[in-house]
């Protein structure tokens, strides 16, 4: 039996999405040039951190469908994706 509390799918899934929204707005940031402190570096890679345990957690549901929902993808750009998005389909 495990000790720790489940998250919901649902919650995951928000997560993953906000968190996606968050990476991606700072990596464009540093991309841009725009000056990264020690600070920033540490939230970003905190940040990043905390969605790929997600990400896991959403991997262990054998998701078939994207965070974003059906017949969407990750954006491009993203500085991550999820695991649906990162298997490369026939194409
Ligand atoms: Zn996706």
């Amino acid at each position: 039996m495990t000790t720790y509390q489940k998250s919901s799918l649902q919650e995951i899934v928000q997560t993953l999405q906000n968190g996606q929204k968050w990476l991606t707005e700072n990596f464009r940031e540093w991309l841009g040039g725009q000056e990264f402190t020690d600070e920033d570096r540490r939230l970003f890679d905190a940040g990043l951190e905390r969605w790929e345990r997600f990400e896991r957690l959403y991997q262990a549901t054998a998701p078939t469908i994207c965070i974003w929902g059906n017949n969407k993808k990750c954006p491009s750009g993203a500085p991550v994706v999820c695991v649906v998005c990162e298997t490369p389909t026939h194409e």
